[in-house]
């Protein structure tokens, strides 16, 4: 992360750091983007080649779901063959009903798995605070933190039911929304101070409290950052799919990180089929960069076209330059210091197109209908080169590259990042 865009960052409420893996959680470290496999967890193969993938689209720590007893034994070979691929993303076990029973019985996955993420709602009716114990005991044991993860679909019926009794009591009752958003805390902090009283360290306990609507998952985090100084894992639970699922989320988790709450997101996109998982890594990475708080990728503005540009020329070099960047990421991530701070603009005509493109550190200007056929392309805000006829989207793409290797040193070089070139 810049400096800049550290100084951007909100100041957090958690003022507590947990580590999952080697990722810091919380006070003021970067917001953490993670994310969820959706194979068969005994299924190694296919679940460490999605951990790979969702690793390297940046996913910095990702949860599979334990449960089976196959999926507790497959855990072991899901790490070999991270280990073998070079992938040392932190792996986190996600546990409903029986995660008493498998952290017991496969002390390989206990052992190997980074954080443990248990549902209050969920471990157990009679016995709830005993297999609770159970997992808090071996996360101890094993030296891993926890998710505490409320979540409204098994919120724990018998606190509800208690919370709604004593407010149908009260002499002004409030309204069940109110009252559940109330349970959803509360769950969350009892079980909390129960992983504590068992023995675990302030410093291992992440919560999170999630719902599927904006207002409510808005609330519910608001009354969870008042009540605990522990790191808050962000997400809208069953987002959905496609814009729907990518509008939800952004517009809540948007106001909450802007309130300086939230220190790890997910974002829960239901992929249409055939698509990429990764794409939920891309939205969360996405919703940080538009707010400032952090940088991935170069980012390339664009403006909508309108009745100006009449071919999808510009449209298509647009797309290109995107998939470009996106391409040469992994290498200039590891060859070019702080080349995710890169701004680039394509435009679609004369009216904003050099104004847009001066405030990029690369810009090109296409040009509209019954425009003079020449892209004009300015570097660092001053007007660089004119390019015209075919080939503009190759040689605009080299003069990326060269803006580049000029503008971003290699790491350990001692070579300072260049400053924009000088205006004139
Ligand atoms: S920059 Fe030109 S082409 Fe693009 S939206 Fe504006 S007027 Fe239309």
């Amino acid at each position: 992360m810049t400096e800049a865009a550290a100084a951007a960052l909100p100041s957090r409420r958690a003022t507590v750091t947990v580590r999952v893996g080697g990722v810091p959680v919380g006070s003021a470290h970067p917001v953490v983007v993670q994310s969820m496999t959706n194979t068969d967890t005994a299924d190694p193969d296919a679940t460490a080649l999605q951990v790979a993938q969702l690793a390297h689209a940046g996913s910095e720590i990702v949860r599979v779901t334990v449960n089976t007893e196959a999926a507790a034994a497959a855990v072991p070979g899901i790490v070999a063959r991270l280990h073998g691929l070079g992938v040392s993303v932190p792996i986190v076990g996600d546990f409903h009903y029986n995660g008493h029973l498998l952290l017991t019985k496969y002390p390989e996955a206990a052992r190997l798995l980074d954080k443990y993420r248990i549902n209050p709602g969920n471990v157990g009716a009679r016995r709830r605070d005993e297999h609770f114990a159970t997992i808090v005991r071996v996360a101890i044991e094993n030296d891993k933190p926890v998710r505490i993860g409320v979540n409204w679909g098994s919120l724990d019926q018998q606190l509800l039911t208690d919370l709604m009794d004593a407010n149908a009591r009260s002499a002004s009752p409030r309204d069940a929304r109110d009252v559940l958003i109330d349970a959803m805390v509360e769950s969350a902090i009892r079980s909390a101070e129960l992983a504590e009283a068992t023995g675990l360290g302030h410093d291992r306990i992440i919560l999170s409290a999630k719902v599927s609507g904006v207002q409510d998952l808005v609330e519910v985090y608001r009354r969870l950052a008042a009540r605990t100084d522990l790191p808050l894992h962000l997400g809208l639970t069953e987002a959905g799919m496609g814009t729907k699922g990518i509008v939800s989320s952004t517009a809540g988790l948007a106001i909450l990180l802007q309130e300086g709450i939230g220190d790890t997101i997910r974002v829960s996109l239901t992929p249409a089929p055939g698509a990429p998982r990764t794409e939920e890594v891309e939205v969360a990475q996405q919703i940080l960069q538009s707010m400032g708080l952090r940088s991935f990728m170069p980012q390339v503005s664009a403006c909508p076209g309108c009745g100006r540009t009449t071919s999808t020329f510009f449209q298509e070099m647009a797309q290109d330059i995107q998939g470009y960047l996106r391409e040469q990421m992994p290498t200039w991530k590891a060859t070019h210091t702080g080349v995710e701070n890169l701004r680039v603009a394509v435009m679609g005509c004369v009216v904003n197109g050099p104004g847009e493109s001066k405030h990029a550190d690369v810009g090109i200007s296409l040009p509209g209908t019954f425009e003079e056929p020449v892209a004009p392309v300015f570097i660092d805000g001053a007007l660089a080169e004119t390019l015209r006829g075919e080939g503009i989207v190759p040689r605009f793409l080299a003069i990326l590259d060269d803006y580049v290797d000029r503008r971003y040193p290699a790491p350990g070089s001692g070579r300072p990042t260049a400053g924009p070139t000088p205006v004139g």
